[in-house]
């Protein structure tokens, strides 16, 4: 856990990583853009729930273990989440409500999960459960509800896996719309209990801006957004450019781009659900795209990709990673194309933790 000084030297920890993987490869190197409050940003507030002594806790699973640690005391989440999570507890408690027992299969309340908007202030709660059947269950909204009137919505996630997936296949909501709806940079963004959202929303605008500002766009460049997620990065950008294709593999992402960008009337984005180095390859000899924009996961990008992004021959490539080792392995192998890393700026977007993200440019 950061403390406020120890937070500078995690600042400075995490600029010297990625300076020295970075040495040799990029012409500068910026300092990282800390966060403001690097305590209490995760928008995504997760517990698991069991019994103890006959009582009912949520918490965090002991590392390697199935012992829960009730609260967990994360200093890294959300406040009112976590506020949210202990009411509910209580009020399972005052309840008597059944609780999930792993060994038997049997009982109800297994894992609350709270997001929050922090550009909207909404809030969602899913309360996942072993069991279709939650006797009661009117009266739990109601009173939670009362308790906390800015809880926006409610849904109940049915999950009788055996494995560690948090949630299930099944949902139903029982209050509100089964969404939250978040803002980046003056984007609307809807938020449901499976969708992949950046868990830091600070520091997420200030890496979108600074992927912005690298990309340099003009109202004539055609955009490529390769690993688009959920639309966020390119709708973003959309405003500022003429056109936004995504690539983005996931099907669930790749149906909430295409309700976000219903909800911006982006009308200059589409999304196209494919393999990001298929979706190169197969565009190879067009060269169609002014910027690429690729958001790779850990495991960074493919040698297929690199080589066929170099055959687009876009002008500027924004790289924004989340992984310095992947990005060192993948910028030697752009250079190799004849894409020479001109600059990089880390940012910290999970203090308390070891990882840091680095936006990239590229160019000919
Ligand atoms: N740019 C987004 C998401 C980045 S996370 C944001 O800022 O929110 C990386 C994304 O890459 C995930 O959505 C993941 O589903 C997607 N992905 C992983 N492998 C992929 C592949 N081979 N082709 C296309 N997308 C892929």
């Amino acid at each position: 856990m950061p403390s406020s000084g120890n937070y500078q030297k995690e600042l400075a920890k995490k600029q010297q990583r990625v300076e020295s993987l970075l040495e040799g490869l990029v012409s500068s190197i910026e300092p990282i853009i800390g966060a403001d409050d690097p305590y209490h940003y995760r928008n995504k507030v997760h517990a698991a729930v069991g019994v103890q002594k006959g009582r009912i806790i949520a918490g965090t699973y002991e590392p390697g273990t199935h012992r829960i640690i009730e609260g967990g005391g994360n200093e890294l989440e959300n406040e009112s989440a976590a506020e949210v999570i202990r009411d509910i507890v209580s009020i399972a408690n005052r309840y008597h409500m059944s609780v999930y027992n792993e060994k038997t299969g049997q009982g109800l309340l297994r894992r609350i999960l709270v997001r929050t908007a922090d550009g909207t202030g909404q809030m969602l709660v899913v309360l996942v459960l072993g069991d279709y059947m939650f006797p009661g269950k009117k009266n739990f909204v109601k009173t939670l509800i009362g308790k906390h009137p800015e809880i926006t919505s409610i849904v109940l996630n049915i999950n009788r896996r055996t494995d560690s997936m948090i949630l299930g296949d099944k949902s139903e909501t029982v209050y509100g719309p089964g969404f939250i709806v978040d803002t980046l940079l003056g984007k609307k963004f809807s938020i449901s209990a499976e969708s992949f959202y950046q868990v830091n929303r600070a520091q997420a605008q200030k890496l979108y801006s600074k992927a912005i500002e690298y990309a340099s766009l003009s109202k004539s460049d055609l955009v490529l957004d390769a690993y688009c997620g959920t639309g966020t990065i390119g709708i973003c950008m959309s405003d500022h450019c003429r056109s936004v294709t995504g690539v983005e593999l996931n099907p669930k992402a790749v149906s909430d781009a295409g309700h976000n960008i219903r909800k911006n009337n982006a009308t200059n984005v589409k999304v196209v659900k494919a393999d990001a180095t298929k979706y190169m390859n197969e565009n190879a000899a067009s060269g169609m795209f002014d910027v690429v924009v690729l958001d790779p996961p850990r495991e960074g990008t493919t040698p297929e990709f690199i080589k066929a992004c170099a055959k687009i021959s876009p002008s500027r490539i924004v790289y924004v990673s989340c992984n310095p080792d992947t990005l060192a392995r993948d910028l030697k192998l752009f250079a190799g194309e004849g894409y020479k890393a001109v600059k990089a700026c880390p940012v910290d977007m999970f203090s308390g933790t070891e990882h840091v993200e680095t936006v990239c440019l590229l160019s000919k």
